[in-house]
């Protein structure tokens, strides 16, 4: 691998030296990271005047700022203010300027939580999160509350226990691990967590979330990988957001991934003056199939707090989904999503397709504008499934299936449940968190 005229730049600028072996030492990496403006305007070259000093000290006061030499090497100093890594990296005032309809914990991920750092949201599903720190702060995290946080670090007792309630639930067949980055653990940590996991019989499969290919792309050691390997089936989703992000490492640390049969996803947030762009995303998700990354979802921005300023219509995405489905390869089209607030979970949003239909006709319309219709079978004979898999024709033959439950509008839909309306319980409301605003209103 080459040095990149700004890597170049960035390294010169150290005062000491970084040999091409330290700067693609993740350890030396972490080490460097920036962590205060005079250290970011000394190796960008770039001197911010006294007032946006302050403004911006304020905002890493609240929300801690840290960028890896290596991700900063992508900022382009000449267009510092356009720069969608500059804009992900580095704090702005903004992020002090509270909404009302901010909130402090959006996703009701520490409210539906059976134990500290678990939570069990959807039947056969939980999320555990495995460290609160990450190589790079993302400006537009959702778990702004915790990361950086010395308070939010779960230890090993902590995590201990969520193991424990997956080893107490047979129902969850996936664990998603998350954070923070659960790749700034030690591979000997991690893989203990894994290897505890793995054991747990009805435990299927286990995914990572994480930034570190995009962020930290050399934390991908042979070591890293060989551990990773031995606990599949495990898949790993991370977070590219912009096509500049895919560089020759992120694209080596991929590779490494892939080639130890990792599947891999990639789970983009939407982002006002970012990727809030057709072109933009269509070049994104066709550059991570390119690098054998399967694009899963398009989040809508979380209305998490101090993030109004990255938030983009819900129309943007919809005009996004538009441009992808139809326009390019079908494993290329992600699936836009708003993770409903108050813990309703992920809601996908997507432009309407089926535009009518009678007894027997749906009229569709295709991404050119094309309108057709569907003829539905008149042959169709409904099938009233009374859960006896035992007289079924169909082949499935499940031994427990009337311990079966259909939940939610699933129960509407099934032939075995009476139930022909729904209320759910009221989801409590959500105030915006007090304390926060309080905090963030006096200055
Ligand atoms: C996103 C998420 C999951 C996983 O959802 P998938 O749609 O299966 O990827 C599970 N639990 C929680 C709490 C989540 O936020």
């Amino acid at each position: 691998m080459k040095f990149t005229t700004t890597e170049k730049q960035i390294i010169a600028r150290f005062d000491n030296e970084v040999t091409r072996a330290r700067w693609t030492d993740w350890k030396w990496q972490l080490k460097h990271c920036i962590t205060d403006m005079e250290t970011f305007e000394k190796l960008m070259g770039v001197t911010f005047s006294p007032e946006k000093r302050t403004r911006i000290q304020q905002t890493i006061d609240t929300f801690p700022m840290a960028i890896t030499p290596y991700y900063l090497s992508l900022i382009d100093s000449d267009d510092m203010e356009n720069d969608p890594v500059f804009a992900q990296a580095f704090p702005s005032e903004k992020e002090l300027e509270l909404l009302p309809c901010d909130m402090d914990d959006p996703l009701h991920e520490d409210t539906d939580s059976p134990v500290p750092g678990l939570t069990h949201r959807y039947p056969d599903r939980v999320l555990l999160l495995v460290s609160s720190t990450c190589a790079m702060y993302c400006r537009h995290c959702t778990r702004k509350r915790k990361v950086g946080d010395v308070d939010s670090i779960p230890d090993k007792a902590e995590i201990s226990a969520g193991i424990q309630y997956i080893r107490e639930h047979p129902e969850v067949r996936d664990v998603l691990l998350s954070g923070g980055d659960p790749l700034m653990l030690s591979d000997e940590y991690l893989d203990w967590i894994l290897t505890e996991i793995r054991a747990i019989e009805h435990v299927e499969i286990i995914r990572i979330g994480t930034r570190i290919p995009v962020v930290l792309p050399y934390r991908v050691t042979d070591n890293l990988v060989q551990m990773l390997k031995k606990h599949h089936p495990l898949w790993l989703n991370t977070q590219f957001n912009h096509p500049k992000e895919l560089t020759a490492s992120s694209r080596w640390a991929l590779a490494r991934l892939a080639d130890a049969g990792i599947p891999l996803g990639n789970q983009s947030v939407l982002l006002n003056t970012i990727n809030d762009c057709p072109r933009i995303m269509k070049s994104l998700v066709q550059k991570l199939v390119y690098n054998r990354v399967r694009p899963y979802y398009i989040y809508q921005c979380d209305l998490s707090m101090g993030l109004s300023h990255f938030r983009t219509s819900v129309g943007k995405g919809i005009e996004i989904m538009e441009s992808l489905r139809g326009h390019t390869s079908g494993l290329c089209v992600p699936t836009y999503v708003i993770d409903a607030p108050g813990g309703g979970g992920k809601i996908p949003i997507n432009p309407t397709y089926l535009i009518s239909w009678s007894t027997h006709k749906v009229v569709l319309r295709n991404y050119e504008g094309v309108i057709t219709t569907y003829q539905e079978p008149d042959s169709y004979k409904p099938v009233y499934c009374d859960q006896d898999c035992e007289h079924c024709t169909l082949q499935l033959k499940l031994a427990d299936a009337d311990e079966y439950k259909a939940t939610g509008i699933e129960r509407l839909l099934c032939d075995y449940d009476d139930s022909y309306a729904m209320s759910p319980e009221q989801p409590d409301e959500e105030e915006p968190a007090q304390e926060m605003q309080e905090a963030l209103s006096v200055q």
